[in-house]
């Protein structure tokens, strides 16, 4: 069995945002010459997540009403958590809900997809630098 691991590094712009990596992990699963196998893709932050669905701008905007709606980001004084000094109670629970990780199957070389699923990077606590995690395994 062979096994392949890299990480992605991402500064975003805005404290929420959703990344399309679908391309990075086609890239990175070419890098491996991997073919039969399971891909993991996962955030290696507590306030960002990996999710899979479709690439639709509709939908992203959607999912950040949504989560706002659950988990308001002020006043921040209505977090627990925040009484750590801290302000993101609320991207660790967007976080939550996002999910952490996404395992893809490969077959015959290629991530093999149901339709329309995209692989998307969730930020919820950006503006500064994190990772996400690829490992590979298979043959
Ligand atoms: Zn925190």
């Amino acid at each position: 069995m062979k096994s392949f691991r890299k990480e992605l590094f991402f500064n975003t712009k805005s404290k929420v945002e959703f990344i399309n990596i679908t391309d990075e992990v086609e890239k990175t699963l070419k890098e491996s010459s991997i073919k039969e196998g399971l891909c993991l893709v996962n955030a290696m932050h507590i306030t960002a997540s990996v999710f899979i669905n479709d690439n639709e701008s509709g939908l992203h905007e959607d999912y950040k009403l949504w989560l706002e709606k659950l988990a308001p980001h002020s006043p921040i004084s209505q977090y627990l958590h925040n009484r750590t000094g801290e302000d993101n109670g609320d991207a660790h629970l967007k976080r939550q809900i996002m999910g952490r990780e996404v395992v893809v199957a490969i077959t015959n070389g290629k991530l093999d997809f149901g339709p329309w699923e995209q692989i998307f990077y969730g930020e919820f606590d950006g503006q500064r630098k994190k990772r996400v995690l690829i490992k590979i395994i298979g043959e």
